[in-house]
C-alpha cells in the first residue's frame, strides 16, 4: 500500500524512517534554524508534495517554523506565496515536479545553503557522521564511501538504503520520491 497522504503530525517519525539523506538534512536544518534559504525550500517543499502533503499542511509546516524566525506576519507577506506557487495556486499555475536526483546533484549550493546530495556536496567527515546517524555499520559506511570515491553518488544512496532497510533495491535510486515510495513499501510489507 502506498502513502497517498501525509499528514504533519506523522511527519517526523516518517522522515526518520523513509526520507533519504538530502531530505532529512533539509528537514533537520528546517527544524534547527527555523528556516532554509530559497534552494532548500525549493527542494524539500516539493519532495513533501510528492510525498502526499497537502497545501494546507504545507503552509501550516512552514509557517510552524518560519514564524519562529521572522515571524508569522512575515512569513505571510514573503514566503506563503511561494509555497502556494510550488502546488501550482499562484503565477502560471503550472504544478511543479518534484526534483530528481540528477538535478540535485547537479545543483551548485552556495554557503549556508542546504540542499543538494549529501554524497555529492558533503565533506567526507560530515557524510560519515551523518551516515553513522542513520544506524548503519561500520562496513556498510565503507561501501558508500568507495562508491562515493568513485563519484557513484546514487548508488551510494542506493547502498545506505539498503543498509538502513536489510534488503535489497534492484532498481537503484534515481528520485528522492522514489526513495520515499520504495522505502513506505518495505516497512509496509
Ligand atoms: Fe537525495 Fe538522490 Fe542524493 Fe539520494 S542520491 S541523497 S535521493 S539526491
Amino acid at each position: 500500500r502506498e502513502v497517498a497522504e501525509i499528514s504533519i503530525k506523522d511527519i517526523d517519525q516518517i522522515g526518520k524512517s523513509s526520507f533519504p539523506l538530502c531530505m532529512r538534512h533539509l528537514f533537520e536544518k528546517l527544524r534547527e534554524d527555523h528556516h532554509l534559504k530559497h534552494g532548500g525550500r525549493m527542494q524539500l517543499g516539493l519532495f513533501l508534495k510528492g510525498v502526499g502533503l497537502k497545501l494546507e499542511d504545507a503552509l501550516a509546516f512552514w509557517k510552524a517554523e518560519f514564524s519562529q524566525r521572522v515571524g508569522s506576519e512575515r512569513f505571510d507577506k514573503e514566503y506563503a506565496y511561494s509555497i502556494r506557487h510550488n502546488y501550482g495556486r499562484e503565477g502560471k499555475r503550472t504544478d511543479y515536479t518534484p526534483y530528481s536526483c540528477q538535478k540535485i546533484i547537479t545543483s551548485a549550493p552556495g554557503v549556508g545553503d542546504h540542499h543538494g546530495c549529501p554524497y555529492r556536496h558533503f565533506s567526507e567527515e560530515n557524510l560519515r557522521a551523518a551516515l553513522g546517524k542513520m544506524g548503519i555499520s561500520n562496513r556498510a559506511v565503507e561501501d558508500v564511501m568507495d562508491k562515493v570515491r568513485n563519484r557513484h553518488y546514487q548508488l551510494a544512496c542506493t547502498l545506505t538504503f539498503e543498509a538502513v532497510h536489510g534488503t535489497s533495491c534492484d532498481a537503484g535510486i534515481n528520485h528522492p520520491n522514489q526513495y520515499f515510495s520504495d522505502s513506505q513499501k518495505v516497512l509496509q510489507s
